[in-house]
């Protein structure tokens, strides 16, 4: 057998195993006295409009053609209802023959690396990122190289980026709103990302091209707006997925688009398709994509994550926790109250609180907090976050928290 996929089967993942020990806990001490905030699984249905399309596609006429393969790249309808969905919206110019289907943004991601990289092919991200892209990105023969982001912001440390970009560089990887942080980056952070990457093409004669890992576009709260990147940066090419977004985690549909103003947009897009081809990523889920070409524009019912945020961040605010403000996702990046991440939810555990480690998000000595959950829950969980502070003696530990962070942006 292949030792690198035995050794990714047979790893331990620390979320999978804080899920199984919540469950093992609430069989014990009962499921009111344990606060499960592990999983980045959406707690809002999905809008009525899913069910009501779905419906209709079920009891329309030919099934066969609805249950059978599309394309290999999708279904054309739906990729020129997300083409002119993306036109109407962000002002971007689009071209439903770049667009292309997949099974959700892991999908997206692994055959965007598929098509870019090639062996010895490095990519950057930034500390914190989603655990999965060491993952993928080894998986396309590149290897990740994990940059620190400025610790009080979480935003970008250009020159970090300035020093990192070299001859092997592929791809800069990115990730806004941020799974774990919940940051957004926004439009100066942004045209400041594309001229750096601009210049660096420029001065090592190569294209670099920038991935913009999406799935939590449209969960952003108080009125921010996420940059669209491909009027930014012309070797874009956009991952998105509706898992979040649309509250469809487990039917696995989103898509890829190369940004037609990419260099080489069409060869690329060849690429993403013979990528799709040799993953096994062909003809997404039928009935979603159908689906999916009458639900554009739909989002789930934000502001439940958004109560969620500011209940449980100005309580842990309060009780001498510290993290960035996040603007977006359904996320709390939070400061360990002692500097190993694994004891401090340990401890928590003994509250009920199920948290997870930052360390496998490139971030040691913080914790992530998934708040999409039950408003319920997290007014439950409260007095233990608050007698976890104590065990510390609250902010006794704690300098004065910088600009930036939570309560002082
Ligand atoms: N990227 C990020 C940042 C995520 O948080 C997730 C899932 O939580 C994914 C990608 C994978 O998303 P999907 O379930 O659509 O494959």
């Amino acid at each position: 057998m292949n030792s690198r996929m035995y050794s990714l089967g047979s790893k331990r993942s620390v979320i999978r195993e804080i899920f199984e020990f919540g469950k093992k806990r609430a069989a014990e001490v009962g499921a009111d006295k344990v606060f499960d905030f592990s999983l980045g699984n959406p707690s809002v249905e999905p809008p009525a409009v899913v069910k009501e399309t779905l419906k209709a596609l079920l009891e329309s006429g030919d099934q066969t053609a609805l249950h059978g393969y599309t394309s290999a790249q999708g279904d054309p309808a739906t990729r020129k209802a997300i083409a002119d969905y993306i036109a109407k919206t962000q002002g971007a110019e689009t071209d439903p023959d770049l667009i292309y289907m997949t099974c959700g943004a892991a999908a997206s991601l692994t055959i965007t690396l598929s098509a870019i990289c090639n062996a010895g092919d490095e990519v950057i991200t930034f500390a914190p990122f989603f655990t999965e892209y060491r993952v993928f990105t080894e998986t396309a023969g590149a290897k990740l190289i994990e940059l620190a982001s400025d610790p009080d912001t979480f935003q970008i440390d250009f020159s970090l980026l300035e020093k990192a970009v070299n001859e092997r560089t592929a791809a800069v990887l990115i990730n806004s709103p941020n799974n774990p942080s919940g940051v957004v980056y926004g439009e100066e952070t942004i045209g400041k990302l594309a001229a750096l990457l601009e210049k660096k093409s420029r001065e090592l004669k190569k294209e670099i091209w920038l991935i913009t890992d999406e799935p939590y576009r449209e969960l952003v709260y108080g009125g921010v707006r996420v940059p669209y990147l491909t009027k930014y940066y012309k070797n874009t090419v956009v991952c998105y997925s509706y898992s979040k977004s649309l509250s469809l985690p487990g039917e696995r549909i989103g898509y890829i688009f190369v940004n037609p103003h990419a260099e080489n947009a069409r060869e690329l897009y060849l690429a993403v398709c013979g990528a799709g081809r040799a993953l096994g990523y062909v003809c997404a889920p039928s009935l979603f994509q159908k689906m999916i070409a009458k639900c554009q524009g739909a989002v789930s019912d934000v502001s439940v994550y958004e109560r969620n945020r500011d209940m449980l961040a100005g309580a842990l605010e309060e009780y001498g926790y510290r993290c960035v403000r996040p603007d977006g996702a359904f996320y709390l990046f939070v400061k360990s109250l002692e500097e190993d991440a694994y004891a401090f939810c340990e401890r928590a555990k003994k509250y009920g609180l199920l948290l997870v480690p930052g360390d496998d998000f490139g971030c040691k000595g913080y914790v992530r907090i998934a708040y999409c959950v039950s408003p319920d829950m997290i007014s439950r969980s409260l007095p233990y976050f608050k007698k976890l502070a104590e065990e510390y003696g609250r902010q006794k530990s704690w300098e004065t928290p910088p600009q930036g962070v939570m309560g002082k942006k």
